[in-house]
């Protein structure tokens, strides 16, 4: 009865579930978004917890038969159920995310919900991921799974990881284990909404190897001549900010790749990061015979910034939040843009 293409595992410890609602923190005065109710296990102790529940569910049956759960009792007056898929509806308005959700949508799920455009005013979202994918979310700089996932999610919110949840709490059981994580967005952010994508153009370079020196990152070829063209095309403007422009936040949520490359315990191998790897060492080598077909002023500026201020020798596996920060700025300042 269960689908496996919508992720669909059934909670069926009943103290886990109270858990997690627990762990929740939630308030009697509290509007709840449940994205993937299915049967409606975690959603029950959610309407007992809460004020209201607002649950985004994609399979018409699962609807079905959560409806049909909560008839006639008087659960029934605080629940909504939205039919549909939670990463294409506009999100209603809560104070509190809680959800077990398929693991396919992890990634544009968490960028959805941090998403400052369409970002709802909440506390927190306390949610269910594969286990490796929120070691990703909490990661520290040094940590092996520290990449752009976690240093993007930690830029746009406070990441705590909660509970360690075993495959056997599920029906049927994943393959993975899974792990409960509260995220609670940051307000204020500690960069400007207008520079958001810059910030992503930058980690999108420095976490291209991410176990490569920056030095050597922004002295390939490609990235010279990019980055020379941004600043060629804000000269002839005469602008060197941009922070009035629009954030695609899009852009964000864009970590599938990241993750597939970086990812040295994935279950399954598809030898594309091999494929990546033979890919940056050829354009390496380019960008050591072909230095004339850059400037060498705006080489040697760009490695100027990174020598100045201790970054060229240095690797975004051990690079803080702040060192990033920091870094835009100062390539900022030497009106260096990557957008
Ligand atoms: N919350 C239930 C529980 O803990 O027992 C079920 C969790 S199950 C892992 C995920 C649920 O999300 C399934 O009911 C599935 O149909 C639903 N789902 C899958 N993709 C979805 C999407 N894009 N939007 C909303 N719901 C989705």
């Amino acid at each position: 009865p269960f689908h496996k293409s919508k992720g669909q595992h059934i909670l069926k410890n009943p103290m886990l579930v109270e858990s997690i609602v627990q762990k929740a923190g939630i308030k009697p005065t509290d509007v709840i978004l449940e994205i993937g109710p299915g049967t409606g296990n975690l959603t029950k102790k959610l309407l007992e917890a809460g004020k209201k529940v607002v649950a985004v569910e994609l399979d018409p049956r699962m609807v079905l038969e959560l409806k049909r759960r909560f008839q006639g009792t008087p659960l029934s007056t605080r629940l909504e159920v939205i039919q549909g898929d939670v990463l294409k509806c506009e999100l209603p308005f809560f104070d509190i995310c809680v959800a077990n959700i398929p693991y396919q949508i992890s990634s544009p799920l968490v960028f959805k919900l941090l998403d400052i455009n369409q970002r709802q005013n909440f506390r927190c979202a306390i949610i269910m991921f594969q286990r490796e994918f929120a070691m990703r979310l909490v990661a520290q700089p040094g940590d092996k799974l520290y990449c752009r996932l976690s240093v993007n999610t930690q830029l746009l919110a406070r990441v705590f990881h909660l509970l360690k949840v075993g495959k056997n709490n599920f029906r049927p059981p994943p393959k993975v284990d899974s792990s409960v994580v509260r995220i609670e967005p940051r307000k204020p952010l500690p960069i400007p909404a207008g520079k958001l994508k810059e910030w992503n153009g930058l980690l999108s370079l420095c976490f291209s190897r991410k176990n490569k020196t920056l030095g050597s990152i922004f002295g390939q070829k490609k990235v010279l001549e990019m980055l020379e063209k941004n600043y060629r095309t804000i000269e002839s403007l005469g602008q060197l900010t941009n922070d009035s422009e629009a954030i695609d936040m899009s852009v964000l949520a864009d970590e599938k790749d990241d993750q597939v490359d970086e990812d040295e315990t994935m279950e399954v191998d598809d030898g594309k990061a091999d494929e990546d790897e033979m890919d940056v060492k050829g354009s390496d080598a380019d960008s050591d015979n072909d230095m004339q077909a850059n400037d060498p002023n705006f080489k040697a500026k760009v490695i100027d910034v990174l020598k100045r201020y201790d970054y060229a020798d240095k690797r975004s596996s051990k690079l803080t939040q702040n060192e990033f920060i920091h870094l835009l700025s100062v390539f900022n300042q030497a009106g260096i843009h990557f957008t």
